[in-house]
Parts: structure tokens; sequence; C-alpha cells
């Protein structure tokens, strides 16, 4: 059995946990708030660590999923953290959606203890956490990666090597400034079709069939913005900072961006507005707000359309 230690059950961090928590592995998770690794274990064989040292304490891969990377540098320091409990010749792989700069950081940091790092960030989102089929970005040397993949195989069905270590975490970064950009451009493209006095159902079913489709205007806006449900399953906060930091990756790399630093601003103002735990799609009520109008189905928004 492998022994595995998870740190980090949130909205996505747990059901990628709970594909370890069974017979192939020797699991234990820890969590800020106690609560959630208690009834996480509770629910499946994992022990409940009270620290990360303790969670790392003979772990042969430890795995993070925490908001930032700056919350990854924070449990891995202190007489309590993760570094104090990782053996040497252990594995750290971060599925956090971090930036590259810090990671390379960090591996630097732990190649001094011997402790290897691979930066394994993950796209699906909590449905394909749940039914174990997310795609996971990896960054590093391709024997961590490979020491890495029974674990990234339980809960994901897509593992790609993108490059040495940060790799993972900037095409994660780029990846979701797109749907960003999705997310924004077909918002404002339907507040407008709807202020026009056509109905953005029928006005999706064209676009959906046409070229100017994507996951946004596919899935994101029937399931979640004409039905009024907006679920919360990815925190608009978490978005704003993976646009920031593809925003500062274009920067870095001196691309002229002003579609990626304008996305940048938009979210990063949606995100103040809306609050620590709107979801990502409630963006979407910032140009509502501005224009409005509700982008809802005739007959939910009522008298709003001019009529077609
Ligand atoms: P959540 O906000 O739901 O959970 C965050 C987790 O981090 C919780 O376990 C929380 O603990 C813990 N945490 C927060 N701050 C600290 C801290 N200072 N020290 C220690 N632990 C802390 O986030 P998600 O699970 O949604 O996301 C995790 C990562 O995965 C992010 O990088 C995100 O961008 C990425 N991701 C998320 C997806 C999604 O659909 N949700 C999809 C793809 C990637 P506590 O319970 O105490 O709050």
């Amino acid at each position: 059995m492998l022994r595995v230690a998870f740190l980090g059950l949130g909205a996505i961090g747990a059901p990628m946990a709970r594909h370890l928590a069974n017979d192939r592995f020797d699991l234990a998770v820890w969590n800020r708030t106690s609560e959630k690794a208690l009834a996480f274990a509770g629910s499946g064989r994992a022990r409940v660590a009270a620290t990360p040292a303790e969670a790392a304490d003979g772990a042969e891969i430890v795995v993070t999923c925490l908001p930032t990377s700056r919350e990854v540098v924070e449990v891995l320091a202190g007489d309590q953290g993760l570094l104090a409990g990782m053996a040497r010749g252990a594995l750290l792989v971060d599925c956090t959606s971090g930036d590259p700069p810090t990671s390379r950081r960090t591996a630097a940091r732990l190649a001094e203890h011997d402790v290897s790092f691979v930066d394994a960030p993950v796209s699906g989102g909590v449905s394909g956490a749940e039914k174990g089929t997310l795609t996971v970005m990896c960054g590093g040397d391709p024997a961590a990666i490979a020491r890495a993949r029974p674990v990234l195989e339980a809960f994901g069905s897509r593992i790609v090597h993108c490059g040495g270590v940060g790799a993972g975490h900037a095409v994660k970064a780029v990846n979701n400034a797109l749907l960003a950009v999705h997310l924004w451009s077909a918002g404002e493209g339907l507040a407008t079709l709807t202020k026009a006095g056509v109905d953005p159902a029928v006005a999706l079913q064209v676009i959906n069939a046409s070229s100017g489709r994507s996951n946004s205007s596919m899935n994101l806006f029937p399931e979640r913005v004409l039905s009024r449900a907006f679920p919360r399953t990815f925190r608009l906060a978490l978005l704003d900072k993976d646009v920031a930091i593809a925003a500062d990756m274009a920067r870095a790399e001196r691309v002229p961006s002003p579609l990626l630093q304008l996305t940048a601003e938009l979210f990063r103002a949606a995100h103040h507005a809306q609050g620590e735990e709107a979801d990502h799609v409630e963006a979407v009520r910032e140009i509502e707000r501005a224009a409005g109008v509700e982008i809802a189905p005739r007959a939910r928004a009522g008298d709003e359309g001019r009529g077609a």
C-alpha cells in the first residue's frame, strides 16, 4: 500500500482525496478546519492528522490542494509544518492551481531536504473530481511524475507532462484565463442580445451550433445563468487568482497582452464586488448589473426584452 498524505479537503480536494480512501492507499488527511477532516474520515478509509507534519510523517507522497501557492508555502513552514514531517526521498505533489515562480522556489527549497516536487493542478471541476476523470497537468522531473502516477491516476483520467517545475501551473493559469475571457465575452454578448429583445435561450441555440461557442456558452450559461441556479463549485476568488497569474506571466515574458490584463482587472473587480464565497460564474452578475438586464429566458425575464 502506498502511504499518502492529502492536505486541503476543499470543494475539489475532498472529492479528489476520496479516490485515495480505499485499500490501495494508506491515507492520512489534514485540513485547517479539522471538522471537515473528521467528517471525511468518517465516510471512508483515512486517518486524521492533527498537523501537516503528522500527516507527512511516513508518507511516500504528500498531496496539497490549497487555494494558492501562498498557503502551500505556509503549510510547509514551522515545527508543525510539512517540511518538519517529510522524510528524505519523499515527494510533494502540489495540485493547487499555483504560480510558477513560487513553485520553482519551493522545489529548490525541498531539494535541499532531498524531497522532490511536482506541480500537478487539475481541470474538470468538482464533477470531474467526483467521477475521477480530471485532467492533470504536471510540471517536474519525469521520474518524479512517474512516481506520482498511481496517485494522479486515482482521480485523473488524463495525465499530461507539460515540462519542468512550474509548467503545469503555467498551463493551468492560461487555461483559466481563457475560461474567464469566454465567460465575460459571452456575458456581454448575451446581455446585449437580451436587451435587444432576443431570448438568450434562442441565441444560445444558434451560438452553440456556430463558431462563437465555448464551454461557457455550451455549459455554464444554460446550466447556471439562464437557470439562475449559480451553484457554488469554484470560487470567483480562485478564478481571479488564476487570471492574475496568467496576466503576470504574460508581462514577465514581455508578451503584449491587453486582453489578459483587462480580463485580470475585470475579475479582480468582480471578485471584490461579489465577495469571497461567490462562484466564478457569478462574475456575470456584474455585467447584468451594469447593463440593467437579467440574462434569463423570455418566460423568466418578463418584460425585460423589447420584443424581437
Ligand atoms: P476551497 O476554497 O473550496 O478549499 C480550499 C482548501 O484550502 C480548504 O481545505 C481550506 O481549509 C484550505 N485552506 C485555505 N486557506 C488555508 C490556509 N491558510 N492554510 C491551510 N489550509 C487552507 O478551494 P477548492 O477546493 O475549490 O480549490 C483548491 C485548489 O484547486 C485551488 O487552487 C483552485 O484554484 C483549484 N481548482 C479548483 C476547482 C474547482 O472546481 N473547485 C477546479 C480546478 C482547480 P478550510 O476548510 O479550513 O477552509
